[in-house]
């Protein structure tokens, strides 16, 4: 990536202005010193994501106290889908009725990208314009993501991007813990296909739902956590719909990106 397109990139993240402090060898040296740009403030589930201290942990310490994610089963695995490679699993999931968020759907939202990504980006639950094109990250909180992606030097074509949720819950309420436990095996397949080698958690919502969580986000970050069987390094960060309301987080959200690009290049 040329340094023009970065800023380009870095800007439409809030970001602007950057130094290398050592000659090119790890993108992962930048530092930004910019101010934040323009603040662009949002509505959707964009909106929808009210970032805030929800209920978590992480793996390591992981200690479930909402009773009502300790006792859905989620977190733990399930070979529910264990037989379906990608055409039966994306069949599975348009035709699922597991929840009652089958009733209010436009259609599924399975997830796109590359079946060989490294990176796989997980979000919360489709939002209005996901339901109706079928497509995960595709309203503004999709466009602030693509831009982050691409300031770490990555297109959407090269990931993988899912929703744990794979149903628009209606006006982008919270999913439910019973709705997560329903649809989390379609997600675990996913993972168990795609072996990703690095999972990019985005929201408190999603990140709380993998971990079995109810520590708040700022306390899931800064940390290697492990997903599934197959201890997939996961690192979460904010929602870019959160950063849509509360841009002054965008550098935050910028290291963990560079966060989660060193752990995949560690291995
Ligand atoms: N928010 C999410 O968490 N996922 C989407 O697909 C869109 C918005």
């Amino acid at each position: 990536m040329t340094r023009s397109s970065r800023i380009e990139y870095l800007a439409a993240m809030g970001l602007q202005s950057w130094v290398l402090r050592a000659p090119a060898a790890t993108a992962a040296r930048q530092e930004f010193t910019g101010q934040e740009l323009a603040t662009r403030d949002s509505g959707m589930r964009d909106s929808g994501i009210r970032d805030s201290g929800m209920r978590d942990s992480g793996m390591r310490d992981s200690g479930i106290r909402d009773p009502a994610i300790r006792d859905s089963g989620i977190g733990q695995s399930s070979d529910r889908e264990a037989a379906y490679d990608w055409a039966p699993l994306r069949e599975r999931v348009a035709a699922c009725t597991r929840c009652g968020l089958s009733a209010s759907r436009t259609q599924t939202v399975f997830g796109v990208g590359s079946m060989q990504a490294e990176w796989l980006v997980v979000g919360e639950a489709p939002g209005a314009e996901e339901d109706r094109r079928g497509e995960p990250f595709v309203g503004r909180a999709g466009q602030l993501l693509n831009s982050m992606l691409r300031a770490i030097g990555l297109s959407r074509e090269q990931i993988f991007i899912a929703n744990v949720l794979k149903c628009r819950p209606p006006n982008n309420r919270d999913p439910q813990a019973a709705e997560v436990s329903e649809c989390l095996p379609y997600l675990e397949r996913q993972i168990a296909l795609l072996k990703p080698k690095i999972m990019l958690v985005v929201g408190r919502i999603a990140a709380q739902s993998l971990l079995r969580s109810d520590l708040a986000l700022s306390r899931l970050r800064h940390q290697v956590h492990e997903f599934g069987a197959a201890r997939v390094p996961l690192v979460v960060t904010y929602h870019p719909a959160y950063l849509l309301r509360s841009p002054a987080e965008k550098r935050k959200a910028w290291e963990d990106l560079k966060f989660a690009r060193e752990v995949l290049a560690r291995g």
